[in-house]
């Protein structure tokens, strides 16, 4: 496992990586094919999703525990509104570090180097941490440690939220839903492929993947 802040030197390392992974997959017959996600393509989903999946929860938790409760909290509501706002906030914060670690923890299982594949860094320009895996990956392979963290902290904490009355929990869900913007727009590209190897790309949202070139 590398855990490190990007900068040049890293982003050259990277670089250098993933070109000499592309000469050894054509050496060996495959050209590669870049899936990048646009940034602005992906915030703007993030807003879609934050309309449509906070009102279908919201209007669910209603349905389910009734209008009365809900701002209703289990553990919330022992304090005040401007100590579970910030409770909320940091919660928030730590989940966008746990989203990353996620990504990491599903991708170590396949990869040969197991977490000596697995790559944290910050990126000090977009303050936002990232996951690098640094071996390519079989579809379901990449799909799972890919959709994880959306799953983990934004379905999941949902579905819980609900079932005990927590508005806290079914609102970080939300935010974990949107959080994961970007990877579902990757997963929903992996459904054009068949049986190649994705290799997630050291420095564009989104992964290249290899297909056989035959030379006639
Ligand atoms: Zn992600």
């Amino acid at each position: 496992m590398r855990i490190e802040v990007e900068n040049d030197a890293v982003r050259a390392r990277k670089k250098q990586e993933y070109e000499d992974l592309v000469s050894k997959m054509q050496s060996q017959g495959y050209e590669p094919r870049l899936e990048k996600i646009s940034i602005v393509v992906a915030n703007l989903f993030a807003l879609v999703l934050l309309a449509v999946v906070g009102s279908i929860s919201f209007l669910i938790h209603v349905m389910v525990n009734g209008k009365a409760n809900f701002f209703h909290d289990a553990i919330l509501d022992n304090f005040s509104v401007q100590l579970w706002t910030w409770i909320l906030l940091l919660v928030y914060i730590v989940t966008i570090f746990v989203h990353e670690f996620i990504h990491g923890f599903f991708w170590h299982f396949p990869c040969q180097k197991k977490w000596g594949s697995i790559e944290f860094g910050f990126n000090a320009k977009m303050l936002t941490p990232y996951c690098h895996c640094r071996e390519a990956l079989s579809i379901p392979q990449y799909f799972w440690g890919c959709i994880a963290p959306t799953v983990i902290l934004g379905i999941l904490p949902i579905i819980i939220g609900i079932v005990i009355s927590s508005f806290g929990l079914i609102l970080l869900g939300v935010i974990g839903v949107c959080g994961g913007g970007g990877d579902i727009m990757v997963v929903w590209t992996l459904r054009k492929h068949r049986d190649c190897k994705l290799f997630d790309h050291p420095y564009e949202v989104g992964y290249a993947y290899f297909v056989r070139v035959s030379h006639e």
